[in-house]
């Protein structure tokens, strides 16, 4: 009877399996919480083969006796009652206590524990208990897990490729390294060091060490709070942008969370700033009291709802945009010093226009994990990277135009190249933005009305839309079968385009029809309208325009980005200069 006992128990311990040890990265996950439930201060995480072959997980923690080594095997067996109070604990309780149980019945486990002198050695395989004996350790844990789901085959094919297990696995380290600053994580796959941070409790150090030093130079501090919430933490400049949204880390009272309407909060709030479909590096730490929070737990990811959401989300975009507004943003182009050095001396150095083009297409900032990461030195001149000021834009004195697109400028500094179409579409859509926004405007009758005509479905959503159009100042009527008649037009349609601007308003309203707002809409025709009315590359503009251009530039509230977030300035410092043309380092000749 015994024994058919124990067949139930392993066959629920592979049935668990399924479901709580989905991948190498959830066996990652259960250990490294188990460590840091230990207490430690230095976490050791070794894969092989991306943990499909071996995962090892060293620490330094308080280490486990003989019983509770043995124990800690059994289904439910869970030493975590300490912290009653934190919620996450309680919520993953029922999950965590069965996890190791889980893990043991699809894998070979070797446990190597010590509390003081003698370690215990636990070993395991497919469940079965091998042997317990007592063996030289240092104080903490030893956990190693060989070949998992070598017993359940149908489990093992369900595993994507190494690449994407290592992508997991490292996503979740480094997030937990960031969540953990005070704990020092290396992360090793097949002997190659993935991450390593230095458990100093400075988070820009983590992030040094999870994004690199690059990153992290362009990262700035912030902190805000009411009377429920504190945000503390480090937002990337808006520069810096990936395609994924996994560089935005939100920690909840020292959990990492994953929540969709944060990330939205997050995003929206550099808008106009950088690409909407392109996302910030953020790692926002926020401390809330625990009854105010929702938590729904599930093995693999943790979501949560909060019940002032809307406290946050306000309290959130203030303090990224009080951010945004205060600093200088103008991108500030690095010359890097190997690959200038590779070419001869006395090549000539001809001017570099795919640089340019780079940053117009976006900095796209690899996914990759670093190597090697360097050890973080603040740079001297950080201070100047991410200035602080409040009249925005430098004086800049126009010196010419390159192929009627780029304005080269100067000043003290160093050179700066405006993109004239960038700068005048955020112009042109900050003024228009204003005149939106502004309910008393006046409407200019026509002698001759302009009529449209759209197919019978647009013109059904028009009509039903008329209210809109008429609280823009449009005249509008139906003028027989699916047509529109405009007798009159708001006052600021731009002269010359106001039949092509009524018709792309009118398009908008059809493209936005679906969750229509007012602000989206507004939002919608200042980008479209901004651009149209932009002058063209390769237009040659006269230095008065570009005194005037720049001089409109600097009025604006973000005189940083197009209204599409791409760059209207960038920035060669004097230095950059000097490094490109070797004179940096090179001692000058006098004459
Ligand atoms: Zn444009
Ligand atoms: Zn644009």
């Amino acid at each position: 009877m015994a024994k058919i006992k124990v067949m139930d128990e392993l066959l629920a311990n592979k049935i668990a399996a399924g479901e709580v040890v989905e991948r190498c990265a959830s066996v990652v996950k259960e250990l490294v919480e188990n460590s840091i439930d230990a207490g430690s201060s230095e976490i050791k995480i070794d894969l092989l083969e991306a943990g499909t072959v071996q995962i090892k997980v060293t620490d330094n923690g308080s280490g486990m006796d003989k019983e509770d080594a043995v124990m800690a095997f059994g289904r439910h067996a869970t030493s975590k009652l300490k912290n009653e109070d934190d919620l996450f604990h309680i919520m993953t309780l029922g999950f965590r206590g069965e996890a190791l149980a889980s893990i043991a019945s699809v894998s070979e486990v070797n446990l190597k524990t010590c509390v003081q002198d003698i370690g215990t050695e636990v070993i395991i395989h497919g469940g079965k208990m091998v042997s317990v004996e007592p063996c030289e350790a240092r104080k903490g844990t030893i956990m190693t897990i060989d070949h998992l789901f070598y017993n359940t085959p149908a489990r093992l094919k369900h595993m994507k490729s190494l690449y994407t297990e290592l992508a997991s696995i490292t996503d979740y380290v480094n997030k937990i390294a960031l969540s953990h600053p005070e704990i020092k994580f290396v992360l090793t796959n097949n002997n190659t060091t993935l991450l390593n941070t230095d458990g100093s409790n400075n988070l820009l150090k983590t992030i040094s060490a999870v994004y690199g030093m690059d990153i992290a130079r362009k990262m700035v501090e912030v902190n805000i709070e009411d009377s429920d919430y504190t945000i503390t933490g480090y937002m990337s400049l808006p520069e810096i942008h990936r395609s994924s949204r996994n560089g935005m880390v939100t920690i909840v009272n020292g959990r990492v969370v994953r929540n969709m309407d944060l990330n939205r909060v997050i995003n929206d709030s550099y808008h106009s700033y950088k690409p909407d479909n392109r996302y910030p590096i953020v790692v926002f730490n926020i401390e809330v009291d625990p009854t105010l929070v929702d938590v729904n737990v599930h093995p693999t990811k943790m979501d949560i709802k909060f019940s002032k959401m809307e406290e946050l989300q306000t309290l959130m975009t203030q303090m990224i945009q009080e951010q945004l507004k205060s600093r200088s943003l103008i991108p500030h182009i690095e010359v890097e010093q190997e690959t200038i050095e590779e070419k001869p001396v006395y090549q000539e150095q001809t001017l570099d226009f795919s640089r340019v083009a780079e940053t117009e297409d976006y900095i796209v900032i690899e996914d990759d994990v670093k190597e090697n990461v360097p050890l973080f030195e603040p740079k001297e001149n950080k201070e100047e990277v991410i200035e602080k000021s409040s009249n925005h834009l430098p004086e800049l004195y126009p010196v010419g135009l390159v192929h009627g697109t780029y304005i080269i400028c100067q000043n003290e500094k160093g050179m700066y190249m405006i993109d004239q179409h960038a700068a005048k579409e955020r112009i042109n859509y900050e003024t228009f933005k204003k005149r939106l926004g502004n309910p008393n405007q006046e409407s200019t009758p026509l002698l001759f009305p302009m009529t449209f005509e759209f197919s019978n479905q647009e013109f059904i959503i028009l009509k039903e839309n008329f209210e809109i159009l008429r609280n823009m100042n449009f005249e509008v009527d139906e003028f027989g079968l699916n047509s529109i008649i405009v007798k009159a037009h708001p006052i600021w349609l731009p002269k010359g385009y106001e039949k092509d601007a009524t018709f792309k308003i009118m398009e908008t309203l059809l493209e936005v029809e679906k969750d229509f707002s007012i602000e989206k809409f507004n939002e919608k025709i200042a980008t479209m309208m901004a651009c149209k009315l932009a002058i063209k590359a390769n237009e040659n503009i006269t230095e008065l325009e570009m005194e005037q251009l720049i001089q409109d530039l600097k009025n604006c509230e973000n005189p940083y980005n197009c209204p599409h977030g791409r760059p209207t300035i960038i920035f060669y410092s004097n230095y950059d200069l000097e490094k490109l043309f070797k004179r940096s380092g090179f001692e000058l000749p006098k004459w």
